[in-house]
């Protein structure tokens, strides 16, 4: 009988348990743990509406333990804070004070990101003055600051909106981009917009980055690219933008800014959204004689290695450096995936200023490719119990990113815009032109998106329930 632990129930790891559960059907006894920090799975992708007061953070989640019992699965609410790789168990501290120690053969961490607004003086609602969209009870005050706002405006003030990333290193540049759209399109809806100054601020290389080096995508003879989408967009909107920024603090009146060209700005707010950068859960990884070995199996964000090539300068980094199996390479038995797996490298160029600050997205690892990789480590793990090599991969630099920007949330009206990429990250190797197949991308705004963003709302919160049929459903 093999035991299998898996730390984290979002994208990747809950995703990862259903599949492996369904791996292991008639294939010997063997037992599944999934431990994560809190009772419920959220659609991530949906907390932008709620960001806007257009849905409750209710909506967006369900109870894990019904779906756990209904399919055998193991389920422990708790915080992991070490892994014992030689001892093959690791630590869980629950909210009481206690903790409890659980065993595994294979594990697969599977913990999303730490959302480190410290990386910035002032960011963030706990202890700054900017809102966040990143989790249930963060995008729920959000929605309480905009409506109040809301009201300001509606008694006559004015009032001037930054949304963006909060520093020259942040990622997820999308949901950032998709909660830009909405609040416009709301106070359109709520004939305030011309009493709004709205800017997007970010540390993109150029307009429609997202983190993922832009997109092009064929027009008949004509390339359309990700940065004539989003500049077209903002000069209908009239949104301004500030790109290739890093923020250096933030104070109750004024973001204050560095550019790639040195250059130091401040931009008064009265409403500010931007988005952390992410480094790792802080989880320690403790040998056999008690030393702590967490540089030997993370990076230095605390982000797992798996089996890529790290190292390599971003110019002669290519698709097949990305990781494949997501296998670590030092305990074989140790999987990672989702925002949780070490990346070779980013995406998008990463630049200097002429005071050395670091201005260039993070790679991001969406929820389409956290889910790709929590099947390929499950399945792994699977083969690996039945005394075979991990033979699945899923790699970024094979498998298609598929992201539906939600821009106004309206079943009658609605838009948003879809945008499909092949593969995520560039690979030269196959593809020498762009790095990309143009005839698989795709990048196009209109109402049938919207329908699409919420048929996947619904869609996705079936399947991870393993409601009848959920297998279908990709
Ligand atoms: C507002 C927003 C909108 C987004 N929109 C989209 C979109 O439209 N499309 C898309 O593809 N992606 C989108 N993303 C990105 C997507 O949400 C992430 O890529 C995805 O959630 C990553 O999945 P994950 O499983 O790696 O991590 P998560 O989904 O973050 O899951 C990690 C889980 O691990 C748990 N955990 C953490 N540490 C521990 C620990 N020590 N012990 C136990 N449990 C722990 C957490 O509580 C959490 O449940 C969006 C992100 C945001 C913030």
């Amino acid at each position: 009988m093999a035991k299998v632990v898996i730390v984290g129930a979002g994208f990747a790891g809950h995703y990862g348990a259903l599949i492996l559960q369904d791996a292991l059907k008639g294939k010997g006894d063997h037992e599944i743990t999934v431990i994560n920090r809190h009772p419920k799975f959220t659609y991530i992708p949906s907390l932008v509406w709620v960001g806007v007061g257009q849905m409750k953070a209710e909506k967006t989640q369900f109870d894990l333990k019904p779906v756990y019992d209904k399919l055998g699965i193991n389920f422990i609410v708790g915080s992991v804070t070490e892994v014992y790789p030689d001892d093959q168990k690791v630590k869980v501290e629950f909210k009481d004070g206690g903790s409890k120690e659980v065993e595994y053969d294979y594990l697969m961490i599977a913990t999303g990101p730490y959302l480190n607004f410290e990386a910035t003086e002032g960011l963030g609602p706990e202890k700054g003055h900017t809102s966040s969209i990143c989790s249930p009870p963060h995008a729920t005050e959000t929605a309480s600051k905009y409506l109040e706002l809301v009201s300001r405006l509606e008694k006559g003030d004015r009032a001037k909106i930054v949304i963006g990333m909060g520093h020259g290193t942040a990622t997820c540049q999308g949901a950032a981009f998709e909660y830009i759209c909405n609040v416009h399109n709301d106070l359109v809806d709520r004939g305030l917009r011309d009493k709004v100054d709205i800017l997007w601020l970010s540390n993109e290389p150029k307009l429609g980055d997202f983190g993922i080096d832009g997109l092009e995508a064929k027009r008949g003879s004509l390339i359309y690219t990700s940065e004539m989408m989003a500049e077209g967009l903002f000069y209908d909107y009239g949104i301004d933008y500030e790109i290739q920024t890093h923020v250096r603090k933030i104070d109750e009146k004024k973001i204050y800014t560095e550019n790639l060209e040195g250059e130091f700005k401040e931009f008064e707010y009265d409403f500010a959204m931007l988005i952390p950068p992410f480094k790792a859960q802080p989880i320690k990884y403790i040998d056999k004689d008690g030393n702590d070995i967490t540089s030997e199996i993370c990076n230095p964000a605390g982000f797992v290695k798996v089996d890529a090539n790290y190292g390599k300068p971003y110019e002669e980094l290519d698709g097949p450096d990305w990781p494949k199996t997501y296998q670590n390479p030092k305990y074989k038995n140790i999987f990672a995936a989702g925002i949780a797996f070490a990346p070779p490298g980013p995406l998008s160029k990463p630049s200097k200023s002429p005071n050395g600050t670091l201005i260039g997205p993070a790679p991001p690892r969406t929820g389409y490719t956290a889910e790709l990789s929590g099947k390929a480590a499950a399945l792994n793990i699977a083969e690996m119990i039945q005394g075979n090599d991990p033979i699945h991969t899923a790699s970024m630099a094979e498998t298609p990113g598929l992201c539906v920007a939600s821009m106004k949330n309206k079943i009658f009206g609605g838009m948003a815009a879809t945008i499909a990429i092949y593969p995520v990250a560039r690979n030269y190797a196959e593809y020498p032109e762009y790095g990309r197949d143009l005839d698989m991308c795709a990048a196009e705004i209109g109402m049938a998106g919207a329908w699409f963003k919420l048929a996947l709302h619904y869609a996705f919160l079936y399947k991870l329930q393993a409601k009848p049929f959920w297998k279908l459903i990709p």
